[in-house]
């Protein structure tokens, strides 16, 4: 694992790891008969199932392009409502959007940020038919509970695991992972460079659902088919010959290159040994802050989950007025000790877009809008040296 030397020891909240080894895949895909459209797109997609432990995966071009399909092949449209939690990157309520529904947001647990249960159950809404269960910093939401009061409502749950790729929970000792568990109908992974496993650009629907796959894949290209065993012929009076294809529905280029793929395929070899770096260096950070009392460290759902998260983020929350420090201050005083940190996130219901189109505003989220008045991202990622992470614990116990 080494980066070529970077120009500056500055550490960012979050960063890529890529290797020679990742270079060449991507120089051998280049210099293949392929860029897009071969074979490395379903060799990715048939290692990443594997990998999850999943049955289809389908590979597009971003993960919100993965979000946006797994509305579209829900048939999620206008009338509906789609419920996220508000602490999260803008596409997990925006795909609700893109397909005419009305994407509402639901307050989290304060413990793990992901959504919360009771809240989820007090606040449904007749409307509502799909959930879409943020994995915040990689850590699972209760699915088992979510996916009981979604269901039993006839809502579909969809596991926005972006953050969580390689990652799971375990219950009475089994483990889940995300992608492969039974309480979600489909998942999402994010392949973004500061995420566990990166394609430059890139994101994956992941599912067990056979239908789902195929209206995905069709849906990923325009809504276009060549293979005859589907054509209708509809319409066509005139010879349907070998340069026949069909536009079934109206779908999007959300396809992803080969030499992205080849990447990928290259990443997911490493991905194990990344995710328990970032274990690692989760477990000193929380050892470094346990005895600071302005600082609380992450906190899990299920202490059992310890050793399956796959962590993408290190969130902190800090008790700024007690440190008698703005969050402004914090950052400037740790980016002048070249450290970079950052906010994740501001809550998506009190986007100027959200207040303006939905009404939405102050309160609706209690308790995500107080975590994002304290939270703070320190950064976590597998090319870290433990130097690099005591030089962020030396700089955050400096700042009382
Ligand atoms: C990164 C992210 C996305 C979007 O992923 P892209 O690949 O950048 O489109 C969606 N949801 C969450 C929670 C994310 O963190």
């Amino acid at each position: 694992m080494s980066n070529p030397p970077s120009s500056s020891d500055f550490l960012p909240y979050g960063r890529q790891s890529i290797d020679q080894t990742d270079i060449e895949a991507v120089c051998e895909a280049l210099c293949s008969d392929f860029l897009t459209c071969g074979p490395r797109v379903e060799e990715f997609e048939k290692a990443f199932a594997e990998f999850v432990g999943a049955k289809h995966a389908v590979v597009v071009c971003n993960a919100t392009a993965a979000l946006h399909l797994a509305m579209m092949v829900a048939k999620i449209g206008p009338g509906d409502r789609v419920v996220t939690s508000p602490n999260t990157f803008l596409s997990s309520a925006n795909c609700a959007a893109f397909v005419g529904a009305t994407p509402d947001f639901s307050d989290i647990d304060p413990r793990s940020y992901t959504l919360c249960p009771k809240a989820l159950e007090a606040n449904w809404k007749p409307d509502t038919k799909a959930v879409i269960a943020v994995a915040y910093a990689g850590q699972s939401a209760d699915m088992p509970k979510i996916s009981r009061i979604a269901r039993a409502k006839g809502a579909i749950v969809i596991e926005d695991a972006c953050h969580g790729t390689g990652g799971g929970f375990k219950i009475d000792g089994t483990v889940y992972k995300q992608g492969a568990h039974p309480w979600a109908d489909m998942t999402t992974f994010s392949f973004h460079p500061v995420k566990t496993l990166t394609t430059g650009e890139g994101g994956i629907l992941v599912t067990e659902n056979d239908e789902y796959a195929a209206s995905a894949r069709l849906l990923r290209t325009h809504g276009m088919t060549r293979n005859p065993d589907d054509f209708s012929g509809l319409g066509f009076e005139s010879e349907m010959g070998p340069w026949y294809y069909e536009m079934h529905d109206l779908g999007y280029n959300f396809r992803i290159t080969d030499f992205q793929c080849a990447l990928g395929l290259n990443q997911l070899k490493k991905l194990p040994e990344f995710i328990r770096h970032r274990r690692e260096i989760v477990a000193r950070y929380n050892h470094a802050f346990a005895g600071i009392p302005w600082l609380a460290t992450p906190q899990l759902l299920r202490a059992e989950d310890r050793d399956e998260i796959s962590w993408h983020l290190y969130s902190v929350r800090i008790d700024f007025p007690a440190l008698s420090k703005s969050r402004s201050q914090v950052m400037a005083e740790l980016r002048e000790k070249n450290i970079g940190s950052q906010v994740l996130y501001i809550p998506v219901h009190l986007q100027p877009y959200y207040r303006k189109t939905y009404q939405y505003g102050k309160d609706k989220c209690p308790e995500a809008e107080k975590f994002y008045a304290e939270a703070l991202s320190l950064p976590l990622y597998p090319l870290m040296t433990d130097d690099d992470v005591d030089r962020v614990v030396s700089a955050v116990l400096e700042l009382a």
